[in-house]
This record gives C-alpha cells, structure tokens and sequence, in this order.
C-alpha cells in the first residue's frame, strides 16, 4: 500500500505535497526513510520540490505546521475543515509556487 504525506500548515489550511511516504525495505533499494516520488527520485535530490519545501517552511515558520500521512485520522479531520485551501505540488505546481520566490 501505498501512503503520501502532506506537510500542512494548520493555521493557514496550506498543504504541501510530500510525495509516497517510503520506509525501510519499502521499496528494494530504499532502506532508510524518505519521501518520494516515481520509482527512484528521493525528495531531496530534486531542487525544485527541496527549493519550494524551504519557501513553504520560511513562509510558515511562526505557524503550526504538522506533517499527516494520507492514511490517518488527522489527516481526514484537517481534510474535512473549510477554508482556503492551497496544495503546493498541486494547485500550485512547485514550479508555479517558486515563481518570483527571491530567497533563493
Ligand atoms: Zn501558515
């Protein structure tokens, strides 16, 4: 089975796309924790997702910020609030959500 996470800005209902949740022996040759995305990308080796993870967390950094796997209770509870609600590495791309991002 697969699990995503999301790490989410519970003040502002802002959600970012972590990607599958893998841990050890999840997948052949992952044996450490991380997120991901397609077969072999680690978070962490693509500038774009690493760059906006860094714009999202200076941007909410005095807020309350969780990180929810797709599969738990929390997950559905933040799900079901209303407000606005922002998915980056959704709506909007990381690419849309870097665009005239000076911090870099
Ligand atoms: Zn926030």
């Amino acid at each position: 089975m697969t699990v995503a996470g999301d790490l989410v800005c519970v003040t502002c209902d802002h959600w970012f796309d972590l990607g599958r949740a893998v841990g050890p022996s999840g997948l052949p040759y992952v044996e450490r924790y991380v997120f991901a995305r397609g077969k072999a990308l680690d978070n962490w080796t693509s500038e774009e997702v690493n760059t906006s993870l860094w714009k999202f967390v200076a941007e909410h950094r005095d807020h309350d910020l969780e990180i929810v796997l797709d599969s738990s209770e929390r997950h559905a509870e933040l799900m079901s609030r209303d407000g606005e609600y922002l998915y980056v590495g959704d709506v909007p791309s990381f690419s849309e959500y870097l665009e005239g991002w000076t911090g870099r």
